[in-house]
């Protein structure tokens, strides 16, 4: 009796750790932002300031009823909320009154899409107070920007930067599109202009194995190296987790103190970890997909991760390496940056690439030597991470060109890898059966790998 239990209970884990998400696809419209800080009035600040109190009154308002009548249907919204709002505040702009309609819709839609077992049970925040201005309540013509509050309609000349128009400029099909309106952890008020343009068709890709591969290129984010790829590159200094491993060890310092000044410091701490980062990922992501001669970057399907980091995952380390990089962000600005040039970020899954040898399909829990990968089938030597990036690209390249004979041999592998191969026992990866072997994948058995640093000032 209780060693059924048991079992069903390792059966259950099994099942739980195989579920990826697949991959949402980017919308077809680019969307890019910049952000201004007008001069305002004193009388422009108060009727800016009290529309937001209005805002976060309503979205309040809103969400509320969305999860009292646990429904985000916005018809529901419109025919029970909208009306009595708009008879007891006439002056807010109805504009900007379905603009928060929409927005509390969507934030518990996606909550509830996120935690589908505590569907509902939310007390939603309107985030950083900011508004939403959909082009019925903001317009701009020239340096011309009108917005609608309480009060008057703002008028007011303002200075978009050069650099942004330089970058996404009219004749490319750059359009205004709508502005988000804030206040920033300095308290001052700030416009955020949203410009969208239609995403350029996706390049073609080549049928023949040989020359897919010159075109492909696969990335592992690492913990210890944030990012490489399947040319050998390591992006990111190692400067980037030193300086993440001081956040880490001052956090945890602070932490432990918990007074109140430890805390304030905690807050400071988190914004400026979180702007590093998403310096870091920014210069990071440019780098990996400025190579013109690239059309398809693949990258491990990660979803599981976040999962993880939840439940806790085992033991110390992992839990550290799981929270030292932002892998997500990484994902998002490699994916919205390849689509403007057209490319494709690919995804596969991510099972034992950092166990397998990229020259012969090996998996072995025990190939890695600290920094580097060590077959113990045919004598490859390569860093670690290069090598799994070479995986990860082999592993879409198949998938890309025989997608029947990867579906079902995935389902062996999983089988397969479960009893990992003991030393020196040959063991052809299970996806290779009776798929011709990819020509040039062979060619990644080259032992030295040189390790340009790329700087990341650039
Ligand atoms: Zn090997």
């Amino acid at each position: 009796m209780k060693r059924r239990r048991k079992r069903q209970n390792i059966n259950k884990k099994n099942s739980r750790k195989k579920v990826l998400k697949p991959i949402r696809p980017l919308p077809d419209t680019m969307r890019r932002s910049v952000r201004i800080y007008p001069e305002f009035s004193p009388e422009e600040q108060d009727a800016i300031l009290s529309t937001m109190a209005l805002y976060e009154e309503a979205f309040d308002d809103f969400s509320s009823y969305c999860v009292f009548h646990r429904t985000t249907s916005r018809k529901k919204l419109q025919a029970d909320v909208y009306p009595y709002f708009r008879t007891v505040h006439p002056e807010f702009p109805s504009a900007l009154l379905q603009s928060v309609r929409d927005q509390a819709a969507e934030g518990i839609k996606s909550f509830n899409e996120n935690n589908p077992e505590r569907k509902y049970m939310v007390s939603p925040k309107l985030k950083g107070s900011t508004m939403r201005y959909t082009l019925r309540a903001v317009s701009l013509r020239g340096n011309l920007l009108t917005l609608s509050t309480v009060g008057k309609r703002i008028r007011k000349l303002i200075e978009i930067p050069r650099f942004f128009l330089e970058r996404y400029p009219k004749e490319d099909g750059w359009k205004f599109n709508s502005a988000l309106v804030g206040i920033d952890f300095r308290d001052r008020i700030y416009i955020t202009l949203v410009y969208t343009n239609k995403a350029p068709a996706l390049m073609e890709l080549p049928r023949d194995p040989e020359e897919l591969e010159k075109v492909t290129k696969g990335h592992d984010r690492g913990a210890y190296n944030p990012l490489s790829d399947s040319d050998g590159k390591i992006y990111g200094s190692k400067h980037i987790s030193d300086v993440k491993r001081r956040y880490a060890y001052d956090r945890k310092t602070c932490q432990e103190k918990g007074t109140r000044s430890a805390k304030r410091r905690l807050k400071a701490l988190s914004g400026r970890e979180k702007r590093f980062v998403r310096d870091a990922s920014h210069c990071m992501s440019a780098e990996a997909i400025s190579d013109e001669s690239v059309r398809v970057h693949v990258l491990e399907n990660l979803s599981g991760m976040e999962r993880q980091r939840e439940r806790g995952a085992k033991g110390k380390k992992t839990r550290k390496l799981i929270s030292r990089w932002s892998y997500s962000q990484l994902e998002f600005d490699m994916r919205y940056k390849a689509q403007a040039k057209g490319k494709r970020v690919e995804f596969v899954d991510p099972g034992y690439t950092s166990q397998e040898c990229s020259c012969c399909g090996t998996i072995d829990r025990n190939a890695r030597d600290k920094g580097e990968y060590r077959c113990r089938n045919c004598g490859l030597r390569m860093q670690a991470d290069v090598n799994a990036s070479k995986v990860i690209r082999k592993r879409w390249i198949m998938n890309y060109t025989h997608p029947l004979a990867a579906d079902s041999g995935s389902k062996d592998g999983q089988a397969a890898v479960s009893q990992p191969g003991r030393p020196g026992e040959s063991q052809a990866h299970p996806e290779m059966d009776g798929v011709p072997l990819v020509n040039g994948s062979r060619s990644g058995a080259v032992p030295v790998e040189q390790r340009p640093r790329p700087s990341l000032s650039g």
